[in-house]
């Protein structure tokens, strides 16, 4: 995923709307049994601000399914990311261009690792598995915490 600064120059603007379906090659997801559907949905604008600077803004959307954390059931989760860099030729605090080239891969990876849950849950008050049982809490009352 790139965008060529010298492309959206040469059109005569100074800013330019992009949107990218964007397929990983390495898993990004750390939940057991829960994977990222794909593709990732990346939509936003660059605006240049200066002859090798950049500043890009948008939105990831993305759907992270598999198995409840607490209760095992399957269920999915859509997650928006949110993203602002400014990008300069050679940035040592952040991200550079590459031959006036913006690569959106990085930064939307990043974006995607903080935003991602460390739990991906049916419903937030699921009450999960009996340790004692097995017996899905959502579902039907055990018999396990009677009169504790
Ligand atoms: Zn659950
Ligand atoms: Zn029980």
């Amino acid at each position: 995923m790139f965008l060529d600064l010298r492309e959206i120059r040469r059109s005569g603007k100074d800013h330019q709307d992009f949107f990218f379906q964007y397929q990983p090659e390495s898993l990004l997801v750390d939940i057991p049994s829960v994977q990222i559907r794909y593709p990732i949905d990346i939509k936003g604008e660059i605006t240049l601000t200066g002859l090798h600077s950049a500043y890009v803004e948008g939105e990831i959307t993305f759907c992270i399914y598999g198995e409840c954390t607490r209760c095992l059931k399957q269920t999915e989760c859509t997650i928006t990311a949110q993203f602002a860099e400014q990008i300069e030729a050679n940035n040592e605090d952040g991200y550079s261009l590459v031959n006036d080239k913006v690569d959106l891969t990085k930064i939307v990876e990043d974006a995607i690792f903080i935003n991602m849950p460390v739990t991906l849950l049916c419903s937030e008050d699921c009450k999960g598995i009996c340790p004692d049982c097995g017996v899905n809490l959502n579902d039907e009352q055990c018999k396990c915490n009677k009169g504790r």
